[in-house]
């Protein structure tokens, strides 16, 4: 086993620098940035995880990964480690895997 792989696995896309400006970014919770120079906000997986099943409730983990970009992989990462809350969790699960 490869802890090294293991723990990239768990490392999410997390922005360092504004992508207008390249200024720093402050971190403000619930996976969102805000540039400490120009105010422009980021998002980084968890944060477009969140925002895209605040906007379609009930979308499964494909509807997600193309409604994103984020991979399935990491949106069962962030159901897995509780960073993703969803009511009909069951049926966003069974999601995964249809065509
Ligand atoms: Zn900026």
């Amino acid at each position: 086993m490869n802890l090294e792989g293991l723990i990239r696995e768990r490392e999410y896309d997390k922005p360092v620098n504004c992508s207008k400006c390249g200024g720093k970014l402050k971190y403000l919770g619930v996976g969102e940035y805000e540039c400490t120079e120009c105010g422009n906000k980021e998002l980084d997986d968890y944060g477009k995880v969140r925002n895209f099943l605040e906007e379609h409730p009930g979308a499964n983990v494909l509807q997600t990964e193309k409604g994103t970009g984020v991979s399935k992989a990491v949106i069962n990462d962030l159901i897995v480690d509780g960073k993703l809350e969803i009511s009909s969790k069951a049926r966003f699960l069974r999601g995964d895997g249809e065509e």
